[in-house]
């Protein structure tokens, strides 16, 4: 019996860095009602308010139910009933050395493969704390040319493969549609999996997790690794479909 359903965000939950779409937002308060939920993904956890929590029409009961893991899980977010707000409940940060070591190979990387964007929209690298992400375009590119921008996956594919050698000690994954997300070695949706498994004492068998990206190499990947029954979807539209069914089952 499935206790806690786990996602992805970008193009699991909500075009990417998109907010959720009302289908969704109407959806998840009523999943919540008889499921703990996990959102885990490469963003940060302003993403994950703008994104998704903003656009709930949740009590405070639902929210309590309801489990952020941004930046691949190294930071795990709660809310507190009695405070009424998120509370960090960890976080695993990388360390100054190591982000500059990170962030120069990275650069190296997309300037020698000639994917380094001279115009970009925002940041192309960007410090999250306890990962490094690298956006081919800069952080707030359009959705359109994200999407356009790589859509076999290869130009991410060879930054990633460029930086592995560079940077032994560190886990180099293939993000979200135009990123490259770096983080320590052992952390990544899995881990955070883990860790959730742990707080709210429930086993893999208790877990179904929805990515987009569960292909060797993608960032969703670990979790099916790790022995979690996953659902690939493509789309949120996907994910909606199987939400709307569940609930009509359970409820
Ligand atoms: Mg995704």
């Amino acid at each position: 019996m499935k206790k806690l359903l786990a996602f992805d965000l970008d193009d699991t939950l909500a075009v990417t860095k998109s907010p959720i779409d009302d289908r969704m937002a109407a959806v998840l308060p009523k999943i919540l009602d008889h499921f703990d939920v996990c959102v885990i993904s490469g963003g940060k956890f302003e993403q994950f308010l703008t994104q998704v929590v903003n656009r709930l029409n949740a009590n405070p009961e639902q929210l309590r139910r309801l489990h952020l893991m941004p930046t691949c899980g190294t930071r795990y977010y709660r809310y507190d009933l009695f405070k009424q707000r998120w509370q960090l409940v960890y976080a695993e940060n990388l360390n100054r050395a190591q982000k500059r070591r990170i962030t120069n190979a990275l650069e190296e990387a997309a300037k020698s493969l000639g994917f380094w964007e001279d115009k970009p929209y925002g940041e192309i690298i960007e410090d999250r704390g306890s990962q490094i992400t690298f956006s081919a375009l800069g952080q707030q590119a359009p959705p359109e040319k994200k999407y356009a921008w790589d859509p076999d996956g290869s130009k991410k594919h060879k930054i990633r493969d460029y930086v592995v050698p560079v940077l032994p000690d560190v886990e180099v994954r293939v993000g979200g549609t135009t990123s490259i997300d770096v983080t320590m070695i052992g952390i990544d949706k899995a881990y955070g999996m883990k860790k959730l498994m742990e707080q709210l004492s429930f086993n893999k068998e208790e877990l179904l997790f929805f990515g987009d990206k569960l292909e060797s190499g993608g960032n969703d990947y670990p979790v099916k690794a790790l022995g979690i029954d996953c659902l690939e979807v493509s789309r949120w539209q996907d994910t909606v479909n199987c939400l709307e069914a569940i609930l009509h089952v359970v409820s």
